[in-house]
């Protein structure tokens, strides 16, 4: 099995029908035909991939999903995440939205998912292919089951099997045979989300969620066919809170209790992120000094232990404004992103 990597995408969607009616002015570009973004006139970043407002969903994965759905049927683990402010077009760029005809990566991925599944099942010694989705919400520190409704204050718990596989304890798994059947559980699971707040907004941005989505093979062994064997790999899509919460000061009570549990989600995050391309940085010039990889320090990087880093392949798609409004913001998501590379 390959080594996996982290790449870093950088997404900057259009001003908004209201920006342009305030007259934002758009200070966030794509150097043309480069991985680059110029904040003003002199602020620079690198990236792998630089996607400018123009850019479809289409050739947002097609250029750096694609290849993560392929080797999910090939067995291998892969974690795509969107990040930055609120408002930003994290949840756009994932989609799994069904009034949504464009389609995000979820759309995306679960259509080729299943054309290659398809192929895959020609395949002489393949017996049985299964697709399983989970998706879980991460709120203060606490998991949620979105594909349960009674049982959501039900405790889940992260634990470890005897393969290294991460599972969540009393999480839900369905299994789906088409790309149809899974938008309809993400909606569902969305629907959910949303009940217990007022503001949809509000919550989504301050919690962060998971979708899995879970292929099991069984093969027949080459060496005995009586003997079934069975691979499982997993993609997991993952929608962060609000980046804005990150470094809030000035919150009081409840306020400060919650954003420092989404500060602690994001801050662990980052340091799993940093490291893991310290090591990939550190194989490449043969130093084998591998820097101790800190998933254990919060809820989210603890459900993505198997999913990032190792042979996973690690995709981060910082989504900015082009608003001149959000500068500041932006810039601090460009250089949290670019620090992951
Ligand atoms: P976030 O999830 O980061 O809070 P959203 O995905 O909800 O942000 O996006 C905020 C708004 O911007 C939405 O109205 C969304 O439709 C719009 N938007 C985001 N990205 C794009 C894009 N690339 N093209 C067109 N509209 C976009
Ligand atoms: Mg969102």
């Amino acid at each position: 099995m390959s080594e996996g990597c982290v790449r870093v995408a950088v997404r900057i969607r259009p001003l908004l029908p209201k920006e342009v009616l305030h007259r934002h002015r758009v200070c966030v570009r794509v150097v043309p035909g480069t991985g680059q973004v110029m904040v003003g006139e002199d602020r620079l970043f690198y990236f792998d991939n630089a996607f400018g407002p123009s850019v479809s969903q289409d050739e947002v994965y097609e250029s750096c999903v694609h290849r993560l759905v392929e080797r999910l049927v090939d067995g291998e683990n892969a974690t795509v995440f969107c990040y930055g402010q609120t408002g930003s077009g994290k949840t756009y760029t994932l989609g799994g939205r069904s009034q949504d005809e464009e389609g995000g990566i979820i759309d995306r991925a679960a259509q080729d998912l299943f054309i290659y599944l398809a192929e895959k099942t020609k395949e002489s010694d393949v017996v049985d292919v299964t697709v399983k989705v989970s998706y879980i919400e991460v709120y203060k520190e606490e998991l949620r089951d979105l594909l349960q409704l009674q049982t959501t204050h039900k405790e889940l718990l992260i634990r470890e099997d005897e393969r290294g596989n991460t599972v969540v304890v009393g999480a839900k798994e369905v299994v789906i045979t088409s790309a149809e059947e899974l938008l309809s559980i993400v909606e569902m699971g969305n629907a959910l989300r949303h009940t217990s707040t007022t503001g949809m907004n509000e919550r989504s941005s301050r919690s962060h969620t998971i979708l899995t989505l879970q292929v099991v093979l069984s093969c027949h062994n080459s060496k005995n066919s009586s003997f079934k064997s069975v691979h499982s790999s997993k993609l997991c899509l993952v929608d962060l809170a609000g980046s804005e919460r990150a470094g809030k000061t000035g919150n009081t009570g409840t306020q400060l209790k919650e954003s420092a549990h989404i500060n602690t989600g994001l801050f662990a995050l980052g340091n799993v992120i940093r490291a893991l391309s310290d090591q990939s940085r550190n194989r490449h010039s043969n130093n084998s000094g591998s820097a101790h990889v800190p998933y254990r320090d919060a809820k989210i990087t603890r459900l993505l232990r198997d999913s990032l880093g190792g042979s996973a392949h690690t995709l981060m798609v910082a989504c900015v404004s082009p608003s001149h409004h959000f500068v500041a913001e932006t810039l601090g998501v460009l250089q949290f992103a670019s620090t992951a590379r």
